[in-house]
């Protein structure tokens, strides 16, 4: 039984992650902020005991050594799952918020591990398209996306907006972990995994919308009435199911070719028209929250997008990913205990 460190258990994306690593067999330790975070995971896993699921308190991943106690334990780690990162725009400073969290938190995990588990063999790393895509070039039709593309973003262009300082948090974290594999040649392997917007079911420990995770915020807006006079444009035309992402991750554990690879994880494109579209074919009940079937706006760009190629990640992962609409069907229907 492969014991995993999975920081961040009470993120969107860690949950399936969790999910998965319960339902195949790991013995899982998760990071979590509070114990009350730690209690309302414990209490979705009733029948699963101490020695397959247990809670580290990491407060700030930005503090020094932050990790280290976390990744004492007994039977040792064998690898590690790193998904904690700021992911909302909810910011004022850029520098703390942000980037801090994400390179701090990247780079003093690897430390740590380096230091506290030398039994550590494979650490897996949520990065981002938001780490490969040229935010300066717009829709860029002719360009194909692949593994070889970053972010060329600077620190001064970080600080220009949330936006931009979000996109900067994971490429220079990104970065950071690959210069750390590179110059203190670890005892374990990376894997990372750059997702673009991840949409899918909600957490089944979500107690309120307040805290919905920012990615599925579109779909929520969408099915509270939200986009009713005007169907707002994407901010990203990408996507992955949250569930073929969390078995990415699972995989990468698994699969001896993922070892220092870094991973496009992309299921294809939407436009916020057609998620419009696909709740109106598909949830009769909501019909009425949503916008006249002429109303302008949320289609694609109309010289068209950038291409993004996958085929690594189906090769060696061995993914094949949900559509579009079984994944809005399941968001809007995980989403509906909140609406009434
Ligand atoms: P969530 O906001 O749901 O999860 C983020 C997790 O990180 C939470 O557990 C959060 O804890 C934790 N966290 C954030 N900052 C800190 C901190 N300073 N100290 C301790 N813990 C912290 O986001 P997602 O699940 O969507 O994202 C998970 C990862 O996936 C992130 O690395 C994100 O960048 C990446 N990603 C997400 C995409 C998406 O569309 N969702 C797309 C591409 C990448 P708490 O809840 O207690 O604040």
């Amino acid at each position: 039984m492969m014991r995993v460190l999975l920081t961040g258990g009470s993120g969107f994306i860690a949950a399936h992650v969790l999910d998965y690593l319960i339902q195949q067999g790991y013995s899982v330790v998760t990071t979590v902020r509070s114990t009350a975070k730690a209690d309302q995971i414990r209490a979705a896993y009733p029948t699963v005991g101490t020695d397959r699921l247990d809670f580290a308190i990491v407060e700030d991943i930005a503090q020094e050594d932050a990790f280290d106690d976390a990744l004492v334990s007994t039977p040792p780690f064998e690898a590690v799952i790193h998904t904690a990162s700021p992911f909302h725009f909810n910011v004022t400073d850029v520098q703390r918020d942000l980037l801090d969290p994400a390179i701090k938190g990247t780079t003093g995990i690897l430390k740590s591990i380096v230091k506290k588990a030398p039994t550590v063999k494979k650490v897996i790393i949520t990065s981002s398209f938001a780490s490969v895509v040229n935010p300066f070039k717009g829709p860029w039709p002719e360009h194909t996306y692949t593994e070889k593309d970053w972010n060329p973003i600077t620190l001064d262009q970080a600080s220009e907006n949330v936006a931009n300082g979000y996109r900067a948090s994971k490429t220079f974290a990104e970065k950071a972990a690959w210069r750390f594999l590179k110059q203190e040649k670890p005892h374990f392997s990376l894997t990372t995994l750059c997702p673009p917007q991840v949409l899918g079911p909600v957490i089944s420990h979500l107690s309120s919308l307040d805290s919905l995770n920012t990615s599925n915020q579109v779909i929520c807006d969408l099915i509270q009435g939200k986009f009713k006079d005007k169907v707002p444009e994407n901010a990203t035309f990408t996507w992955v199911d949250v569930r073929d992402l969390a078995l990415c991750h699972v995989r990468a554990l698994e699969t001896p070719e993922a070892a220092d690879q870094r991973f496009l994880v992309t299921a294809g494109y939407f436009c916020n028209r057609e998620l419009v579209d696909i709740v109106r074919e598909h949830h009769d009940q909501i019909r009425n929250q949503l916008p006249a079937e002429d109303s302008a706006g949320g289609g694609y760009p109309k010289g068209g997008i950038y291409q993004v190629d996958s085929s690594k990640v189906v090769k060696i992962l061995g993914i094949t990913f949900k559509k579009l609409p079984d994944t809005v069907m399941d968001t809007v229907n995980s989403l509906q205990r909140f609406l009434s």
